[in-house]
């Protein structure tokens, strides 16, 4: 018999998570969740849009089965339901009207490879993935705007387009506009230019979905910044869905305080660089899209040598490909190990490995590597051992549970902490800073 019913349960959650996760992600994720009906065998919880849901269940699985009865079959005894949308304000006569001059130069212009299908999810890219599908899904309904930034060539415009097909797909009637920064400027020029900037406006505020890529092509251009802000609000007043991309947060963007406000109004996701895990499967996956044959061993070959920026490796790719048409050949190890120096010149960084550092963190602090990796708890061996796991995880691009397996198998969170401990430290500790600092450039260089 249950004591609890599993409202109840629910609300011991809530409360557990009000303690357990920062103010931000408890108004953004928790707190939006009502209890939809709370029959007896299953809790029916209302979120306003799978998103919420997704994240519910990615992240705090654990602890909603601690807190939530299960099935016979072992699984939570919860569904959800998304809440009914808010009633739309009607958009008045003038932008009504003016939706319907969309010439041909005014269509998505979307590149048909970038879709969710051939997104390939890992732990760098899940969360700003699950929020692209999930406003996709209900677009203007949940997260506006939603701001992806991160570095060249880890997918964000693959991902802007990957929006604009969807919705296009799904929801037929929608408008959708993608556009570069830099076409936006050179559409306003042109418009100046032949004084019809007034059918320009109309244009932009009469779609239902803005994609914008690169926004940091707005730094410095203050009269255009002006004509886009105005643009991006009206668009959100009426709850049109706006997405941007950026290569920096919106914070380090030089623009105005205005313009950098409103976009974080919404949702700001990164997208990071892969692991090597996801590297392989991006590269088997654009393999088999060009119908290259590459084995499992060359597809992780390339992957340990190229871990920047997914683009460089499909030029890898491209490359080997070539090079085996060529000759005739098909891509087999030999034709890697034969191009290797050609294809991998341009490699950015020395490879450097956790033995790497165990060797230069022993030296450091005069303990031997066998003591770092041992169980020993002693201060003066776990001490190095964090700085030793702290330089892992800055210096090497792979996942936390292999690093942590290096240092005689301990697991990825002790892995974290001392990562999160060191972080703190160097901030304090003058004398940790510069041994740190020393640490890398010996192995860097
Ligand atoms: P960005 O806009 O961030 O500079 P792109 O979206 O242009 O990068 O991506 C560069 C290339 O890498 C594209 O061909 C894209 O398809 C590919 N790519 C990046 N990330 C992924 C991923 N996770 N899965 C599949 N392909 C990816
Ligand atoms: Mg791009």
């Amino acid at each position: 018999m249950l004591t609890k019913t599993p409202k109840q349960c629910w609300e011991e959650f809530v409360h557990f998570m009000e303690d357990c996760c920062t103010a931000t992600e408890f108004q953004n994720w928790i707190a939006p969740i009502k209890v939809h009906n709370d029959s007896k065998e299953e809790l029916i919880l209302e979120v306003p849009n799978i998103f919420v849901q997704e994240y519910l269940l990615e992240n705090f699985k654990k602890q909603l089965e601690n807190f939530l009865p299960t099935k016979t079959n072992g699984e939570l005894a919860l569904s959800f339901a998304i809440a009914a949308p808010k009633k739309k304000t009607t958009a008045p006569n003038l932008i009504r009207q003016a939706a319907q001059p969309a010439s041909e130069k005014n269509k998505a212009l979307l590149n048909p490879a970038y879709t969710f299908e051939h997104f390939i999810e890992g732990p760098s890219n899940q969360f700003v993935k699950s929020a692209a599908f999930g406003i996709s899904m209900r677009p203007g309904k949940s997260y506006n705007p939603l701001f992806i930034h991160g570095g060249v060539g880890l997918g964000k415009t693959h991902l802007l387009h990957a929006i604009g097909h969807y919705v296009q797909q799904q929801h037929k009637r929608l408008k959708v506009h993608c556009i570069t920064t830099e076409q936006f400027i050179n559409d306003l020029v042109d418009n100046l230019r032949s004084k019809s900037v007034d059918k320009m406006k109309r244009f932009y505020r009469s779609l239902d979905v803005l994609l914008v890529d690169d926004i940091q092509f707005l730094q410095s251009r203050l009269n255009f910044e002006e004509e886009f802000c105005n643009t991006f609000e009206a668009l959100i007043n009426q709850s049109k869905q706006i997405v941007i991309t950026s290569d920096k947060p919106p914070g380090q963007l030089k623009l105005s305080e205005r313009m950098i406000a409103r976009m974080e109004w919404g949702l700001v996701a990164n997208v990071g660089v892969p692991d090597l895990e996801t590297r392989v499967a991006i590269l088997q996956h654009k393999a088999e899209l060009k119908g290259i044959k590459i084995s499992h061993k060359v597809a992780f070959f390339i992957a340990e040598r190229i871990f920047h920026n997914v683009r460089q490796l499909e030029g890898a790719l491209n490359r080997l490909a070539a090079y085996s048409r060529m000759m005739g050949l098909d891509v087999t190890e030999e034709i890697v190990e034969n191009t290797m120096s050609e294809l991998f010149q341009k490699a950015p960084h020395k490879r450097i490995s956790v033995d790497n550092i165990l060797k230069s963190v022993a030296v450091m602090f005069g303990v031997r590597v066998s003591d770092i990796c041992s169980k020993s708890r002693a201060k003066n061996v776990a001490f190095p051992r964090q700085v030793a796991m702290y330089l892992a995880k800055e210096l090497i691009n792979d996942s936390l549970m292999k690093l942590a397996a290096s240092f005689g198998g301990k697991t990825h969170s002790t892995l974290l902490h001392a990562w999160k401990k060191i972080s703190r430290q160097i901030g304090s500790d003058e004398m940790l800073r510069r041994q740190i600092q020393m640490a890398r450039r010996n192995l860097e260089s």
